[in-house]
């Protein structure tokens, strides 16, 4: 099949969330817009996460400002595109009191605006269904939660059928030249170029790349039907609070990382750390493990997922029937959440090296797409 004829004003590689983004940024500015990417639907990461737009928790700075317009561009996205929010809002659950300690001290600073600290007492009332109480809970209004593999098609479809953006499903890109976008099926004019290729980010521009030392990082998920009806909002608990920058660096997570280390070292060491995400049918998506390797291979480990399983009955009761399991991988800098490299003026490479895309592409992308002027 042969590629549209363009010129376009933007090609945008990749049709992840990423992608999607800038696609939206770009038609949201009047530009001609085309999506190409070497799968026949996307496939990647996109599609295997949590659907958690997470904003209480980013890192303090560009992360959490990029969280905040993300998750209001999702609602707009949402009413349009006919995708529907899930859940509202997190739950914090924390179990011991240095995790408490934690929520406490966030609670007393800027990015705490609109969350809400329980003490033992009211989080029982407030939340019954956490098995064994909790020391202290911090609710925030902000987050929203898709279920992705709904999701991030409806974008496609939306972006198609309200904007003309034009998508080439099925065509691996092979080089980007100012001007020209080269694919497996030929090649086709753009004014400028996005590159959004996910954890893939070393096959087009590896030199670029080279200083950041991207690697993926592997994650563990599960989709369980639980027995009873799940909370109003996302959850997590005591381990999460070291894997979001906006907690881990307040100093009170030292404690908690001390005691973590002493009666979780196993879960630590897999990079556990419990989050509950319901469907409206009655499902909830739960994980993850972080693994982190270049190439990590496939397997899902039995002993991940019984650890996961063992977090969930620790804080909800009941050891719910698991109906499917996958693994994902997204790409890993060791030292900034967001690579972007400019290989020529008019294209960008966009990669997000932590695992939050789902929470800050939407801002990053007007970022971008500002920035290059188009
Ligand atoms: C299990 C899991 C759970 C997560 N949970 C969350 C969460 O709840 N909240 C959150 O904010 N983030 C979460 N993340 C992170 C988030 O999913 C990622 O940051 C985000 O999806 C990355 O989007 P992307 O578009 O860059 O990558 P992808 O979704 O992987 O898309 C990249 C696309 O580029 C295409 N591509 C690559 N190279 C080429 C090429 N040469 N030619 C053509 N096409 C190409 C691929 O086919 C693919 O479709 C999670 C990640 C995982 C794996």
């Amino acid at each position: 099949m042969s590629l549209p004829a363009g010129p376009f004003d933007v090609a945008v590689v990749g049709a992840g969330v990423v992608g999607l983004a800038h696609a939206l940024a770009c038609a949201r500015r009047g530009l001609s817009v085309v999506v190409i990417d070497r799968d026949t639907r996307a496939n990647g990461a996109s599609i295997r996460n949590f659907g958690f737009v997470t904003v209480s928790g980013q890192e303090e700075g560009a992360m959490w400002r990029r969280a905040r317009r993300s998750r209001d561009v999702w609602l707009d996205l949402a009413a349009a595109a006919g995708i529907p929010i899930h859940q509202r809002g997190m739950l914090l659950a924390a179990r011991r009191p240095e995790a408490a300690a934690v929520l406490e001290s966030f609670a007393a600073g800027p990015m705490a605006e609109g969350c809400e600290l329980l003490g033992r007492e009211a989080s029982a009332r407030r939340f019954p269904g956490l098995a064994g109480g909790v020391a202290a809970a911090l609710v925030s209004p902000h987050e929203l939660r898709v279920e992705p593999r709904e999701a991030i098609p409806r974008i496609a479809a939306h972006l198609a059928a309200a904007h003309g953006v034009t998508f080439v499903w099925g065509a691996a890109v092979t080089s980007v030249e100012p001007g020209e976008v080269g694919t497996s099926r030929g090649s086709l004019a753009a004014r400028q170029t996005v590159v959004a290729p996910g954890d893939d980010a070393t096959a087009l521009f590896p030199d670029l790349l080279a200083p950041f030392g991207l690697t993926r990082c592997k994650l563990q998920m599960m989709r369980v039907r639980p027995s009873r009806p799940a909370l109003p909002h996302v959850l997590m608990s005591d381990l999460s609070l070291l894997r979001y920058g906006g907690f881990a660096a307040l100093p009170a997570s030292g404690a908690l990382r001390a005691r973590l280390e002493r009666d979780a070292g196993p879960e630590l060491a897999a990079g556990i750390h419990l989050i509950v995400a319901a469907a409206r049918d009655g499902t909830c998506v739960i994980g993850d493990s972080h693994v982190y390797d270049p190439t990590p291979d496939p397997f899902a480990d039995s002993a991940i997922d019984r650890m996961i399983l063992d977090s969930y009955e620790a804080l909800l009761g009941e050891r719910p029937a698991v109906t499917e399991s996958w693994t994902g991988t997204y790409a890993s800098a060791p030292a900034t959440p967001v690579v972007v490299v400019a290989p020529a003026p008019e294209i960008r490479v966009v990669t997000v090296a932590t695992g939050a895309g789902m929470s800050c592409s939407f801002a990053l992308a007007e970022e971008i797409v500002e920035a290059m002027g188009s």
